[in-house]
């Protein structure tokens, strides 16, 4: 692994917050709006947890990424522009959270489409990073983010570091010089112990069995796998629900993960776009991934 990141390091490492707030209940359940204690449980991520977080973040010094869908963006129009405003990263969420494998090819387009129709209007950002909502990327989307001008997905957990996805329907590489950056978007993987909906999420009918990690159980863990990935020269990719980790106790807790992750050395600490650009300029073979 040598020589795959930027000189001085060995790894790399990205906070990561998905900005969910109702949307991630809403799509495919709209019955869940009449619910308002779980729409307030929803509503505290850009209410409370992001201009927390954004707080921490400032306090370590780190430029994160924030994916967030169209929804919330028209809903919490500020929140997003505050990101925005700290020089954070802005990807694309879907527009109403939408889960794309259970989607028609059409209906991908349109959440695609209409996503980037908001962020633009509300933000004034053009995302080169996209992450599938539930981490449920389809065989169809790779071609489609490409069409639309992305740089990479962070949505699949088959590598330990970033690599090239060939993208089918497109140019292969070896075809015409300089094709490659038509023809391949960036990876970035994530995996499930890093996320924290597993550890903190429940919703009564919703999400979770009703048991609540602490936050000394979720930095357990989240070390747990930086210390695995930075042995082997990987990519530690946070991923961060501002409703869930928001909260005091928990943000506080990630405040400390911060702190020892910004101190170890070797350690790239970096938004997702920066980790992609630094990938595409090693100019690597693109990875066929085929359908099963
Ligand atoms: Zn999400």
């Amino acid at each position: 692994m040598t020589g795959f990141w930027p000189a001085g390091h060995q790894s790399a490492a990205a906070f990561t917050f998905d900005v969910d707030a109702e949307s991630a209940v809403l799509w495919g359940a709209p019955e869940n709006a009449r619910r308002m204690s779980v729409m307030s449980h929803q509503a505290y991520g850009p209410l409370v947890g992001v201009p927390r977080i954004l707080s921490l973040l400032a306090d370590h010094g780190i430029t994160a990424t924030f994916f967030v869908p169209g929804f919330t963006a028209e809903r919490y129009p500020q929140v997003v522009r505050e990101i925005v405003a700290a020089g954070h990263e802005i990807g694309h969420h879907g527009y109403l959270h939408e889960q794309p494998s259970a989607q028609s090819r059409d209906e991908q387009i349109a959440a695609l489409d209409r996503g980037l129709d908001v962020l633009a209007e509300i933000a004034g950002v053009r995302p080169v990073g996209y992450r599938a909502p539930m981490w449920d990327l389809s065989w169809e989307l790779p071609e489609l983010l490409l069409e639309r001008g992305f740089l990479y997905d962070s949505s699949l957990m088959d590598a330990d570091r970033p690599y090239e996805l060939a993208v089918a329907g497109t140019p292969s590489s070896s075809a015409t010089s300089g094709a490659q950056a038509a023809s391949s978007l960036v990876e970035i993987p994530i995996q499930w112990a890093l996320d924290d909906w597993e550890q903190y999420c429940y919703l009564p009918d919703i999400s979770g069995a009703g048991y609540i990690a602490t936050p000394e159980q979720a930095r357990a863990l989240w070390e747990a796998e930086f210390d695995g990935l930075h042995e082997v020269g990987g990519c530690w990719v946070l991923t961060n629900h501002p409703f869930l980790s928001g909260r005091p106790a928990r943000a506080a807790s990630l405040g400390r993960l911060m702190a020892r992750i910004v101190a170890t050395p070797g350690v790239w600490v970096a938004p997702l776009r920066e980790i992609a650009e630094h990938t595409r300029s090693l100019g690597l073979e693109p990875r066929s991934v085929q359908p099963i």
